[in-house]
Parts: C-alpha cells; structure tokens; sequence
C-alpha cells in the first residue's frame, strides 16, 4: 500500500538546540542564507509569572494541495505518490516561481547552483531505508517522521491519538503534513508570530502566468510551421529526384 508520509513536532520536548537543522544544513549542502529547516524562538510572552515561550520548527510541509507545484514551469517541482514534494534539479531552472507559491517560505533560491531547493524529507535517504537526518539527529526526540497511512505508526498515533495538529492558517488550508504537539498556546504562538502568508508575487510571477499560454502558443505554433515547411521541402526534394 502507498505510504502517506508526515512529520510530527512535540513542541513539549524541543529544546530549541537547532541540531536538526544544522544536521540538515551538513547532509545537503544548504546555503548559509537559505534552510530546508529551521528552528525559530516565538519570544516569551504572558504575564509575569505566567510566562511562555516555545520554538517554531519550520520546513516544507509537503502539502496536500501544494501550491508550489502550479508555479513551476518546467515542472522540476514534483509530487510523489506518498506524498512527498521535491524540486529536480536536472529541470530546475532557478527562475524561483515556486518561492513565491509557497506561503510557508520553505524554498530558497541557491544562489550557486542557480536552484531551488528546499525540505524533500530526506527522499534519498528513504530510498536507502534511512530516517530524515533531522529526525534522526533531534536530541531530545522531538521529531517523529513515519507513515500516516498505518495505524500502526508513531506519526499516526501522534496525530489521531495524541492530537497532533496542523498550524492553523485562516484563510490558507493546503493541507500540511507537518503536525505540531503540544499546549494549544504555543501553537497558537507559533501560527502568530509566524503565520503562513503568500509573498507579494514578484513582476516576474505576473508576467509570466501572462505570458505562458500565448508563449507556449506561439512555441507550437513556431513548430508547426516548420515541421509544415520541412515536410513541403522533403516532397519537393523527392520529386525533383524523381524527374
Ligand atoms: Fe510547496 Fe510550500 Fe507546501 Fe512545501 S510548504 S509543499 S514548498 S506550498
Ligand atoms: Fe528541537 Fe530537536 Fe531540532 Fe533541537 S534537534 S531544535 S530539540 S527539533
């Protein structure tokens, strides 16, 4: 059976170390300026003594209805039947339309390969029957990554035993799969000082959801015409050799 993969953060037990995130960084080559994870202190809040804090853990959230996917124009952006949402670098072309689809800002533009890249839940290690390396290397645990589709799993019973929940989001359900556990403040913290938005899209966004579809047109069209002309030519060609 298709596996239907998640990633369930217990706020209860991150420490906030960034080890997940540095692991990440070292496993993939992640840019200094850009992150396939990262880890995000919200800043105390409440009234002495009721103080609170606690950390967001950010990364792709492989979305059900990934809005990414539509902004891509050579289709680099992909979505695996698990559910999995990664960007091929072999098709990539780094024209970063795809930054702005995302409202978790969980892509950045490598700015030396020319791609984008972002959280793809450690696709190749799965491949190899490893975890995601920030799963595996969170000190405390807080990470669990598994499949939600087997009632037998940890993300699972995390999710629809314990109550794992998605970062409310009013106004944007895209259906993340990254579930956060813990007191219903600190989500609410999270979701508040960091609330999935979409970035003003870029003049080069605009232009190009214009231009595609006369562009492709014209493409075709370019195409046809010359298939059209080579094909009169061959005809040609053949009956100047018949006579
Ligand atoms: Fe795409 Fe952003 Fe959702 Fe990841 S979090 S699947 S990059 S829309
Ligand atoms: Fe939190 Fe674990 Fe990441 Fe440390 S490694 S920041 S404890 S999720």
């Amino acid at each position: 059976m298709t596996k239907r993969y998640a990633m369930v953060i217990d706020l209860r037990k991150c420490v906030g170390c960034s080890a997940c995130s540095v692991a990440c960084r070292s496993q993939w080559g992640v840019a200094d300026y850009g992150s396939r994870t990262w880890v995000a202190a919200t800043g105390i809040e409440g009234t002495f003594p009721d103080l609170y804090q606690t950390h967001y853990v950010g990364q792709c959230n492989h979305c059900d209805d990934a809005t990414c996917l539509n902004e891509c124009p050579t289709e680099a952006t992909q979505k695996d039947e698990n559910g999995i949402v990664w960007v091929d670098p072999e098709v990539c072309i780094g024209c970063g339309l795809c930054i702005d689809g995302c409202p978790y800002g969980a892509r950045y533009l490598n700015r030396e390969t020319k791609k984008v890249d972002k959280c793809d839940f450690c696709r190749p290690r799965l491949d190899q029957g490893l975890q995601p390396i920030c799963e595996q290397t969170c000190i405390s645990g807080a990470k669990t990554f598994g499949d939600l589709g087997d009632p037998k799993s940890d993300v699972y019973d995390l999710v629809y035993r314990q109550g794992a929940q998605r970062l409310p989001s009013p106004g944007i359900d895209l259906g993340p799969n990254v579930y956060y556990l813990g007191e219903q403040r600190h989500i609410d913290l999270i979701a508040a000082k960091f609330p999935a938005i979409y970035p003003e899209s870029s003049k080069m966004t605009k232009v190009w959801k214009f231009l595609k579809p006369a562009l492709l047109g014209a493409t075709a069209l370019t195409f046809t015409g010359q298939a059209i002309a080579m094909g009169f030519q061959l005809s040609k060609n053949e009956d100047t050799h018949t006579d």
